[in-house]
């Protein structure tokens, strides 16, 4: 069955607050955008509860409300925002071109990736009941909820290392646990973590079980990976820093990506080695992965692309 092949001049592939940025930018200067929302419309946002650090919201806001606000105000401007997944991409020539729920082409003379990442859990299903209810993958959004009281962290990386640390300053007591005997972290890092009273490290520990009172979490039981040895600590909140995973596979070998699958920018902008091809958002972030600077740079991509669209129908250079 042969379809007849639809054309975008701007594809947007991602609707967390990346994707629905760049979609109301590129909206607003009449790209008309498309957007493939993905399998989680709204992204990231949409597993957390309160969003107190999105400015704009002095109240705060949940995340999935947060989210429905960003797709009206792009709805608003008229991107066509579509529920469905990319599933394959080829950027070898112009224009792009890209496959969507595997049986519908789109050729594109822009797309702007904002996929975003997806955290990494332990995979246990008691972190999975109290996920949102004490069980949290971002201690800069979450963290503030238990101020005040005891928590744990997971990881030994840096995210871990300056999580804990940010922890340190809002809570009672951290427990980070470390399930070998040294830190992957860097060495400032693991002195920053080593000289703050409040943390406690324990290390050759894995977390057996999130403890918790049917509604929230109340503790966590770990395991000593050398002497079997069990202990449950008593912990309000627990917190995983085991990485991200960049939701990047469908662009193996067509984009440049870092060693662990981050896309690559040319730096301050989202400019990505393939031409007419614009990345924004946590997929090409793995340092900052806030709401803020994820929306930012979709501001920025979508400002990228309609400058190179501008270029090309000038014929000037359309790499930035
Ligand atoms: P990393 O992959 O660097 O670290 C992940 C950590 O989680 C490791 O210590 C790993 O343990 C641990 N881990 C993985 N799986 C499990 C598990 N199942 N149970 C317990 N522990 C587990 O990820 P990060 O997010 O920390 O960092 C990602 C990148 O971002 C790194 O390159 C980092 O340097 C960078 N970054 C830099 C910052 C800075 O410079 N300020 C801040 C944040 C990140 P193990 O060591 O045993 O493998």
């Amino acid at each position: 069955m042969s379809e007849e092949i639809e054309h975008v001049e701007c594809l947007i592939i991602g609707s967390g607050p990346a994707g629905y940025t760049a979609a109301i930018y590129a909206a607003r200067a009449d790209l008309k955008p498309v957007m493939y929302t993905g399998m989680e419309p709204g992204g990231q946002l949409t597993q957390t509860t309160e969003v107190d650090n999105f400015p704009g919201y002095p109240a705060g806001v949940t995340g999935p409300d947060m989210m429905e606000d960003f797709r009206k105000q792009a709805e608003r401007f008229g991107t066509d925002i579509r529920f469905g997944y990319v599933s394959s991409v080829d950027f070898s020539s112009l224009p792009h071109k890209v496959v969507v729920d595997e049986i519908k082409t789109i050729t594109a003379d822009t797309v702007i990736i904002s996929t975003g990442a997806t955290a990494k859990y332990l995979g246990l299903p008691s972190e999975q009941k109290y996920s949102g209810f004490g069980v949290s993958a971002c201690a800069v959004c979450d963290g503030f909820f238990f101020k005040g009281q005891d928590v744990a962290i997971v990881g030994a990386g840096d995210t871990a290392a300056e999580e804990a640390t940010y922890l340190a300053k809002l809570c009672k007591k951290v427990y980070m646990l470390v399930r070998r005997d040294e830190f992957r972290a860097s060495k400032a890092m693991v002195h920053r973590v080593l000289n703050t009273p409040n943390i406690e490290v324990i290390y050759n520990t894995e977390t057996k079980e999130v403890l918790g009172d049917g509604k929230t979490v109340t503790g966590v039981r770990v395991v000593n990976n050398e002497t079997g040895v069990e202990q449950d600590l008593d912990v309000q909140g627990f917190f995983v820093a085991i990485g991200h995973k960049p939701n990047t596979d469908i662009f193996k070998g067509q984009l440049d990506m870092d060693e662990t699958g981050y896309l690559k920018t040319v730096p301050g902008s989202t400019v990505t080695n393939v031409e007419g091809v614009f990345a924004s958002g946590d997929v090409q972030d793995s340092y900052y992965r806030q709401a803020i600077t994820a929306a930012g740079s979709g501001c920025m991509a979508a400002l990228d692309a309609e400058r190179y669209l501008a270029a090309k129908e000038h014929g000037v250079s359309a790499t930035a």
